[in-house]
């Protein structure tokens, strides 16, 4: 008989990539409470999808990128919604969407939608579509449906996908439920900063974390394996990581109770009397409509607890979005957040396989860019495969493998 293997897993970081893979590892086959124990250690105070995963838009895209991993995380979102009543518990839908192209309305303000300590960086989430769709757009024009922008002032609108190709979660609801998911099974969250990653003749053997209980404390916990998922962070447990930070703002927004806000989600370009502003704005269920601005490059936070939120870019986002929407001018802010979402700093990415050119054991799963929220169930399902498969599913990742990077 096989002498069953003995696994305790670490993942560092309780963002939507590490709340993910504990899912994933939970539902494997070869998973038991008996022979598998699961730890996620998040460093936030507050709990999990603190950071970008909380403070995302949400998209979820046929023709986002990598092609490698959109093709195991598209179906995968369709399956979990299914399996979990996504519609109910994070927001999965389907939606419109398209780029927006338009003139704004004078409020008086126009600013560049960037915080204090940054030059402005695309975001980039528009990379993987083609220029034939693009080169397209100016022969289409608004759906009927899309009323919450102005006719008027729209130049023109081209959808990115059918029906079926785009869809949204709530990105913090998805988090916080692949968490509880994988909590039902036996996982557990230790708040706590991971410090390092101890090692034994180049195998992992622990991690050494700060309890966020008692700081003066400092604990390791044994690991048989150690994934790393700590977003933007990640370079402070491995500083060869090639990955950079790039702050973002966003806002969400309550229109009026009697307005209807159809399913769309709208890349747009405004031309402001001064300047030209592209918002990705984001209607989402109940009435709710997320809106974020352009990247700066300020200096990442020890701690996603400490991220600063510039109040004058927030505004800015209002006020760009406001000038192409009487509906958005008229509802209420209720969100005003900052997050950074990880970017690898050769280009290309995520970063997802196994580092065993620095240790057995040691996983890799971060440098999702813009795309994080999209890619994070073939991630997870990746990952857990490659940790619990005896045999791997023939699936070729070498473009992600950490060894292209480290
Ligand atoms: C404005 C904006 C809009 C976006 N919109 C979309 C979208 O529409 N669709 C999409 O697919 N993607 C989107 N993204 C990208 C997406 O948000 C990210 O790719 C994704 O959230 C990254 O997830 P993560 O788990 O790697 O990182 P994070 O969410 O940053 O999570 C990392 C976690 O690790 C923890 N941590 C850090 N250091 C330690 C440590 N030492 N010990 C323990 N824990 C630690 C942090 O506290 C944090 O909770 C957007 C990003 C931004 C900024």
């Amino acid at each position: 008989m096989d002498q069953v293997e003995q696994r305790n897993i670490v993942i560092i970081g309780g963002g939507i990539i590490g709340c993910s893979i504990a899912y994933y590892l939970s539902r494997h086959p070869s998973y038991s409470t008996s022979t598998t124990n699961i730890i996620v250690l998040e460093a936030s105070a507050n709990g999990v999808a603190q950071g970008a995963s909380g403070k995302a838009g949400g998209l979820v895209a046929k023709w986002a990128y990598p092609r490698e991993i959109v093709d195991i995380s598209f179906p995968e979102h369709i399956k979990l919604a299914e399996e979990h009543n996504g519609a109910e518990r994070w927001g999965w839908r389907f939606v419109g969407c398209g780029s927006w192209e338009g003139k704004g309305e004078a409020l008086g303000e126009s600013g560049s939608g960037v915080g204090k300590g940054g030059n402005r960086k695309s975001l980039e989430k528009t990379l993987g579509f083609e220029d034939t769709a693009l080169a397209s757009r100016a022969d289409k024009g608004l759906p009927d449906d899309l009323t919450w922008v102005k006719d008027e002032l729209t130049t023109s609108y081209s959808p990115m996908s059918g029906p079926d190709g785009t869809a949204q979660v709530h990105p913090y609801l998805f988090t916080t439920s692949m968490l509880d998911l994988a909590k039902e099974k036996g996982v557990q969250l230790v708040k706590g900063t991971a410090i390092s990653v101890e090692r034994v003749d180049r195998h992992v053997t622990g991690v050494t974390y700060h309890d966020l209980s008692n700081p003066n404390r400092i604990e390791t916990l044994p690991a048989t394996h150690v994934v790393l998922s700590a977003g933007a962070w990640s370079p402070s447990i491995i500083p060869s990581l090639p990955i950079a930070a790039t702050r973002a703002h966003s806002v969400t927004i309550h229109p009026k109770a009697n307005v209807t806000i159809s399913p769309y989600v709208l890349f747009t370009e405004i031309l402001l009397s001064h300047s030209h502003v592209s918002p990705e704005i984001y209607a989402r269920p109940d009435n709710e409509v997320y809106a974020c601005g352009p990247g700066d490059d300020s200096i990442l936070p020890a701690n996603v607890d400490d991220v600063e939120v510039d109040l004058a870019a927030c505004q800015s986002i209002t006020n760009h979005i406001a000038s192409i929407s009487q509906e958005l001018r008229e509802g209420t802010v209720d969100k005003r957040q900052a997050c950074f979402l990880p970017v690898v700093r050769t280009g290309g990415g995520p970063i997802i396989g196994e580092a065993d050119n620095i240790a057995k054991g040691l996983y890799i799963a971060t440098g999702h860019t813009c795309w994080g929220i999209c890619n994070a169930p073939g991630t997870g399902k990746v990952i857990a495969e490659l940790i619990m498969g005896r045999k791997t599913r023939s699936r070729n990742l070498t473009k992600l493998a950490p060894s292209r990077f480290l």
